[in-house]
């Protein structure tokens, strides 16, 4: 997909603050972090939304997870605490349409949400 923008951040053609890559995913720094930690981790492949990812992705969602809980424990939130977010969709809150998973932490993430 030429024109999204995590696509191209997977293939090195936008900068991005990656901190993890591997042949399923890359992990990198939100471009404008929501708590003292922000992270997110975007397969590789295009996927748009959860909605769209299927039996054929289950390996590839449970790797996310795990990247996801050894980035925490590398950036030091692990023991303090983090929350992991898939906005999917209008609803969801999804603005960018490339799957992706956000962890946050490095402050109490407030929880229940507020209404818009
Ligand atoms: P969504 O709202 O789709 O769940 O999250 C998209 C996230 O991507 C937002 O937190 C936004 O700040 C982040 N983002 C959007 N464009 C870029 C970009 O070009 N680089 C990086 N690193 N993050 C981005
Ligand atoms: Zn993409």
């Amino acid at each position: 997909m030429d024109s999204c923008i995590f696509c191209n951040i997977a293939a090195g053609l936008s900068p991005a603050r990656i901190l993890y890559q591997d042949a399923q995913v890359i992990a990198f720094h939100d471009i404008r972090p929501l708590a003292p930690v922000h992270l997110l981790v975007a397969p590789r492949q295009h996927i748009e939304s959860l909605n769209q990812a299927g039996p054929q992705d289950e390996a590839l969602l449970g790797h996310m997870l795990l990247v996801a809980r050894q980035l925490a424990q590398q950036e030091g939130i692990a023991q303090s605490g983090y929350r992991l977010v898939i906005n999917t969709g209008s609803d969801g809150g999804q603005t960018i349409f490339h799957l992706h998973l956000h962890i946050l932490g490095g402050k109490r993430i407030a929880y229940p949400l507020r209404d818009l």
